[in-house]
């Protein structure tokens, strides 16, 4: 074939291939728009998931008659004019391709007016086809409505994924764009029915609730940090509340939704230790950096940006959130679901209306179905559900119906502990209970508190462990005979690589044949708490040749405290005595992260006296 200029139509529907994905991509390039035009409230509508309709209007400054046509032209744009404009961008478009690739892909009109003009103008368009621009009808601001997405290009239409994942897809969009500029008054149609009504908020952090669900306030806490340049607002939530996707960890910039590793890996470091690693925190974080410190020029969607000083960026992410979530109270609250005594349990979810949907109704399928993974999470919350089970029991043995029988046996001359003046909440040790040789039952000031002892003991061990290793290598215990440890051929390969790691936590170790190997000195602290060497150091090795060692030495670092501090811990099955019980908790006292174990489980909940109340009819 000979080389040839494409024609225009062709060059924007490759550039339209970018920029115009689906319909949530129309979207996204009209709301930014109506953004960057000052608009104060924003209408969007789709039907059929976008396929058939899209309309954005807005009350923005509109587009003069007379600029109609070359707005819809390809590198047309009235947002940037000078290579130096591009090193500071302070709207969210600049690049004058989207309405051209929108145009290129579907039927376009806009009807748009600004305040100096009487009435609007009309620009329509069909593929390559623009018409003559026409007077019309319309209060100032703009309206575009795309028709018949991908009309032209079928390859493109194929790729489109059932209707409803393609509305979800707008939501999120909309949503994000929402979360991100509070003072905009939103509202969102799909198929004829609203589905979300954001009037103009106060604050960001209003408007986050709005769009999370009210019924998320206790669990979210308020982030305001600052340092050098960087400043940091937003909501970040409680590790109970932490999902299975990622969808509702959400990061801006500058007002502009983000995708960045090295943040994301800052917060998945800043909650390490609190939820599981498979799952992700509820994060709505806004950031606010000096423009000229970023590059947003370097993805078509511009969901990629590059810093100038990514550690910085990185570091500033991991204080803010890991300092707001020391401070916090992070222990799960138990609710036992039921509406109280009196009146019959609600059996089905609550919505931020308060209406009660019933699960067995198409209602609630439709319900359901639009809410996001968060929301779903609250509504089938797998805390609750667990503990609706468990906490009447407990409660039924802490009024005493099982006698006692499971606490810390105690010899009639045995000098009972004091209890810690620091506790008003607890002033004895009677207090304190153990059931089940499993957890442990008291209270603090707002409520009845269910802690779980191997879990707690296990944080214990940990953060003592980590502090210990602070400040050197683990001290250790020789052994009087080496214990033997049979290998097989991977793990003593690995034994050189391990080496110094066993050293810092005082393991001493040597292959003594091609089948064993021997450690001769232990981990004091494991040896005082009986742990087995021979076990200890198959579990490790067994554990290296699984993960390899030296891809991140900070992370075998933890996963070895981790399982240190879980074989040290007292385990669930362990009786304690009164001085045992009265230890742990003023253990638990000193320590961080004393809310959630190791692993991110948690090792404490709470009922509070107000469920109490309402459980009991009281209120
Ligand atoms: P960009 O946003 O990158 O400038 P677009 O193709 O999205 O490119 O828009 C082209 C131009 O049309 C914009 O620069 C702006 O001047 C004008 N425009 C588009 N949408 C609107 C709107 N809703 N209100 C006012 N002006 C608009
Ligand atoms: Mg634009």
């Amino acid at each position: 074939m000979p080389i040839r200029r494409l024609p225009p139509l062709l060059v924007n529907q490759i550039a339209a291939g970018e920029v115009i994905e689906r319909p949530a991509s129309v979207v996204k390039e009209l709301v930014e728009n109506s953004i960057d035009a000052g608009a104060r409230r924003i209408d969007v509508a789709i039907e059929q998931g976008g396929r058939e309709l899209i309309r954005v209007v807005d009350n923005g400054c509109g587009i003069a008659e007379a600029e109609l046509a070359l707005a819809v032209a390809p590198h047309a744009t009235s947002k940037i004019s000078s290579s130096e404009d591009l090193e500071a961008i302070a709207t969210l478009g600049f690049r004058g391709e989207a309405l051209a690739s929108i145009a290129s892909v579907s039927r376009l009109s806009i009807v748009s007016r600004t305040a100096e003009q009487s009435s609007a103008g009309l620009i329509e368009s069909e593929g390559d086809q623009v018409k003559a621009v026409r007077p019309a009808a319309g209060p100032v601001g703009t309206t575009v409505t795309v028709r018949n997405l991908f009309f032209n290009t079928p390859a493109r239409r194929k790729f489109l994924r059932a209707e409803m994942t393609e509305t979800g897809r707008v939501m999120d969009v909309v949503e994000n764009l929402a979360l991100a500029h509070p003072q905009i008054a939103w509202t969102l149609q799909i198929d004829g029915k609203e589905r979300l009504e954001l009037p103009a908020a106060e604050s960001v952090g209003d408007r986050i609730l709005a769009v999370l669900g009210q019924e998320l306030a206790e669990e979210l806490l308020e982030l305001d940090f600052s340092e050098h340049e960087i400043a940091l607002r937003g909501m970040i939530g409680k590790p109970a509340i932490a999902r299975g996707t990622a969808k509702h960890q959400r990061v801006f910039l500058n007002g502009r939704i983000i995708n960045d590793r090295s943040i994301n890996h800052a917060i998945k470091e800043a909650y390490r230790g609190l939820i599981d690693p498979t799952r992700s925190p509820t994060v709505a974080l806004f950031m606010e950096v000096d423009p000229a410190q970023v590059d947003v020029n370097v993805h078509p969607t511009k969901a990629e940006v590059r810093f100038r000083n990514q550690a910085m960026v990185h570091g500033a992410v991991l204080r803010a959130l890991r300092e707001r979530l020391r401070k916090a109270d992070l222990m799960p609250a138990v609710e036992m679901g039921g509406s109280g005594f009196g009146r019959p349990p609600v059996f089905g979810a609550m919505d931020s209306s308060g209406q009660v949907r019933n699960p067995a109704t198409a209602e609630f399928v439709e319900y359901f179905r639009r809410l996001d993974p968060l929301q779903k999470g609250f509504v089938y919350s797998e805390v609750k559900q667990a503990i609706a089970v468990e906490a009447p029991e407990l409660l039924r043995r802490e009024a005493g119906q099982d006698g006692g029988a499971d606490q810390a046996p105690m010899g009639p001359g045995e000098l009972l502990p004091a209890v810690p003046a620091e506790w008003p909440q607890v002033r004895a040790v009677s207090e304190i209970l153990q059931v089940h040789s499993s957890y442990i039952v008291t209270q603090d000031e707002h409520g009845l508190v269910i802690i779980d002892q191997h879990a707690l003991h296990e944080r214990v061990m940990f953060e003592q462990l980590k502090a210990r290793l602070g400040e050197g290598n683990l001290e250790s215990q020789r052994l009087l005979m080496p214990a033997m440890v049979e290998v097989d051929r991977a793990q003593m390969a690995l034994l050189g690589e391990l080496k110094p790691l066993l050293e810092r936590i005082g393991i001493e170790a040597e292959a003594m044949g091609p089948g064993a190997i021997g450690v001769h000195a232990f981990t004091s602290l494991l040896f005082e708490r009986g742990v087995d060497p021979v076990d200890f150091m198959s579990e490790l090795l067994e554990k290296a040749v699984s993960r390899g060692v030296n891809d991140d030495p900070e992370a075998a670092l933890h996963e070895t405290l981790d399982m240190m501090a879980c074989k040290a811990a007292v385990k669930a099955g362990d009786k304690l005595s009164a001085p045992e019980l009265i230890e742990l908790l003023k253990q638990r006292e000193t320590i961080e992260r004393s809310s959630n174990c190791p692993h991110g489980r948690p090792t404490s909940l709470r009922l509070s006296l107000k469920e109490l109340e309402r459980q009991f009819g009281r209120s």
